[in-house]
């Protein structure tokens, strides 16, 4: 295996702790979580206090400030595990991030301590029952009057959405502007006409909360606004890199889990009276995945360092998001496969992974739309 570089013994240090609180607090209730379809909620408290919510909040607003390093530390040690209930991901490296770079100060004095302490959580909807992957093409509307804004449509498949507390909603503010008229725009939970649909049944992530919401003309102050009118379009595309990066940390560290699972699996099984890791086939097999998850390690490690230097294109990210989760996919399939039918029981990590890694190709941005952003880079002058 070739040696990691990107961390360092603090990190190590952080992963232990972290190991231990999801082995101690959600492994053994993950199971039962699944089949409510939710967590219990009082996990996100339980991580608060633990400081493992939202490491980048800077510190004037009781965070530790620190470098996605400790997020992916996170993200690795819940994919090892089968973990895909904690929707801790979204909350720590998609959502927190938005309020920490755009929102007022007012709004950060309001927020960032509850995020921290689990008694907020935040979802993101960009997503609507017509569109997903052209956001441009969102009909949800917030038109300013006086001195609010009034919200109407309706979104889906939105992460989080049953136990949201405040949900970070793209909008139109000027639906004749194309993308120069989105914006986005902070709804608390319970504010009048916002309301949450039923948890959406999946085929995987079953203990992860995944919602529709609707809005009917919900009034928010105008200080709901999140960074400048019209410019929510720009901000998601600066996002969005990070959201990438996040699914391909997770698709990777997985996959080299369930890698090694199947490395154990097949020197235990015995077929024609022997372990069927004695078979070429098996051991071909293992000598591929395993070499192309070396190469796939070595490729999301630097995208890791590039995006904590500052320095990772969004482009790069897209290639990282669709590259690890096409692998993930293919790998997870294989392993299944040397699982014989134990593989297809949903107590067998391997099944769980198997149904939980679909949806790594489809979220974040589809595979194909990250093949247009790298095609259209490459085709540029
Ligand atoms: C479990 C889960 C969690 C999610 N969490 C969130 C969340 O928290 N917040 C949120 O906003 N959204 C969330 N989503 C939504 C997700 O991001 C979208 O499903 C995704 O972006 C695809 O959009 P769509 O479903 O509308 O598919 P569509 O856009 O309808 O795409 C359908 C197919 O057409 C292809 N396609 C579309 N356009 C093109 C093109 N130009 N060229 C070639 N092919 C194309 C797509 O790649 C896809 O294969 C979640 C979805 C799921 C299932």
């Amino acid at each position: 295996m070739i040696p990691r570089t990107i961390f360092e013994p603090e990190h190590e240090q952080f992963r232990e702790s972290v190991r231990k609180f999801f082995e101690t607090h959600v492994v053994p209730y993950h199971a039962q979580w699944e089949k409510d379809g939710q967590i219990d909620r009082a996990l996100w408290n339980k991580a608060g206090e633990m400081g493992f919510l939202a490491p980048s909040v800077p510190e004037q607003y009781g965070g530790m400030g620190l470098n996605f390093l400790y997020n992916t530390v996170m993200d690795e040690e819940m994919a090892k595990l089968g973990l895909s209930g904690p929707g801790f991901n979204l909350h720590n490296d998609i959502t927190v991030p938005y309020l920490v770079k755009h929102a007022s100060e007012a709004q950060k004095q309001k927020y960032l301590p509850k995020c921290l302490s689990g008694e907020m959580i935040v979802a993101i909807a960009m997503t609507e029952p017509g569109t997903g992957s052209d956001l441009q093409g969102v009909k949800t509307t917030a038109i300013a009057d006086g001195d609010e804004y009034v919200i109407n449509g309706s979104k889906t498949f939105i992460t989080n959405g049953q136990q949201a507390d405040l949900v970070i909603v793209v909008c139109k503010t000027d639906p004749n502007a194309g993308a120069k008229g989105i914006s986005l725009l902070l709804v608390e939970a319970g504010t009048p006409g916002f309301e949450k649909g039923s948890n959406l049944e999946k085929i995987g992530l079953k203990a992860q909360d995944t919602s529709e919401l609707f809005f009917q003309d919900v009034r928010v102050p105008k200080e709901n606004l999140l960074g400048e009118e019209g410019m929510g379009f720009v901000y998601l595309m600066q996002e969005l890199p990070q959201e990438r990066l996040s699914i391909a940390v997770s698709g990777t560290a997985n996959m080299e889990s369930i890698l090694q699972q199947t490395v154990d699996y097949v020197k235990e099984r015995k077929a024609f009276g022997q372990p069927i890791a004695n078979f070429q086939n098996t051991q071909f097999k293992l000598a591929q995945m395993d070499s192309e998850i070396t190469a796939m390690r070595v490729f999301v490690d630097r995208c890791i360092e590039l995006h904590v230097q500052g320095k990772l294109d969004a482009v790069t990210a897209s290639k990282a998001k669709m590259l690890a989760s096409d692998l993930q996919n293919k790998v997870i399939d294989e392993c299944l496969q040397l699982h014989g039918g134990y593989g297809y029981m949903w107590e067998f990590p391997v099944a769980r992974a198997y149904a939980d890694a679909r949806i790594q190709r489809i979220y974040g941005g589809t595979n194909e739309v990250m093949k247009i952003i790298i095609g259209r880079a490459l085709l540029a002058d």
